[in-house]
């Protein structure tokens, strides 16, 4: 009987007092040094055991006694939480990410999918690293620079005071994301090392980046495209919307200048390994007619026809486009 009444008490005070604490520093996935030279050992020491720990105990004293709440929902309901969460809440955020996209392996490299976006937003990885440092250098004072995928999808840059990051709800709508990369431009990251220097800090960070975590996180945000295994009818479709739109409204530049690609990319196309999922006979034949379509178009195009045919037969070609697109779409 006494035991129970023990326990009870243990429970009860273990569950209202600091003793109880909802959040914890997490284990280093490396050791201190492995980050070497880029990052020397006693600056990884102290700002994992002294900076981020500093952070998870005021974070649990800024939330005790109001109960247990996810580190995600907390950012997206900051506007809520005193400044002591907000700063402590950001700082355990910012850094247990941190900690993860960092990695001894020198020199990885983005997914294929990552890269791809990063082409499309950036034109390069090394416009992008160009971007984030210009950011990261441009921050006066403390904070972060961030990459994210948008509400939209997109890939964004973007800094933030303190230990503010993109899942804030007090951070400016446009800066709104979710984080796969963030890199901390607080002199406790650097100064040991490189003291003022943040941009030596910054030249040198990019060869311990971890782009397998990022990529993991990126794609885990970013679904896989339905035609991401089949590039060929992507770049039809490409070369198809920079031209039917455009003689949509009366202007035919594009495709009078673009016909031979199209036969190029229908052709490409038709010889293109069709995935598994798409392979039926009615693909096959429409892709055929896509061909042999093509070609009359060009010949239209090259004849200097009139506008009404080649439009004419360019509104045939999309609408065998969107065929295709369609026997993709079904149910089988
Ligand atoms: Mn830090």
């Amino acid at each position: 009987m006494k035991l129970r009444i023990i326990l009870f008490a243990l429970a009860f005070i273990s569950f209202n007092s600091p003793l109880w604490a909802q959040f914890t520093l997490p284990a280093m996935p490396y050791a201190y040094d492995a980050l070497e030279p880029a990052i020397d050992s006693m600056t990884m020491r102290i700002h994992h055991q002294r900076h981020h720990q500093a952070y998870v105990n005021g974070l649990n004293e800024a939330l005790a006694g109001q109960g247990n709440i996810s580190l995600e929902e907390l950012m997206k309901n900051m506007s809520k939480y005193s400044d002591k969460a907000r700063n402590n809440g950001g700082g355990h955020y910012n850094h247990s990410l941190f900690w993860t996209v960092l990695t001894p392996v020198q020199n990885t490299q983005p997914s294929p999918r990552l890269l791809q976006a990063i082409q499309a937003s950036y034109g390069s990885l090394d416009s992008l690293k160009k971007l984030m440092n210009q950011a990261a250098l441009g921050r006066f004072g403390s904070g972060w620079v961030w990459l994210s995928v948008g509400e939209n999808k997109k890939l964004m840059v973007s800094s933030t005071p303190n230990q503010d990051n993109p899942l804030m709800d007090v951070v400016p709508q446009a800066q709104r994301g979710t984080p796969v990369l963030g890199i901390d431009v607080w002199e406790h990251a650097y100064y040991l090392k490189y003291q003022n220097k943040r941009g030596e800090y910054l030249g040198n960070i990019w060869s311990v980046i971890n782009w397998n975590e990022v990529s993991k996180r990126y794609e885990s945000l970013v679904p896989k495209g339905k035609f991401d295994d089949w590039p060929a009818i992507k770049e039809f479709h490409k070369v198809m919307s920079e031209t039917f739109h455009s003689a949509e409204e009366g202007n035919l530049d594009p495709i009078r200048k673009l016909s031979k690609v199209m036969v190029e990319r229908a052709v490409t196309l038709s010889k293109s390994v069709i995935p598994s999922e798409f392979d039926k006979k009615e693909v096959k034949a429409a892709i055929a007619d896509l061909v042999k379509e093509s070609k009359k178009l060009d010949d239209l195009v090259q004849k200097k026809a009139k506008d009404a045919d080649i439009t004419a037969k360019l509104t045939q070609l999309h609408d065998i486009f969107h065929k295709i697109v369609g026997l993709c779409s079904e149910e089988h």
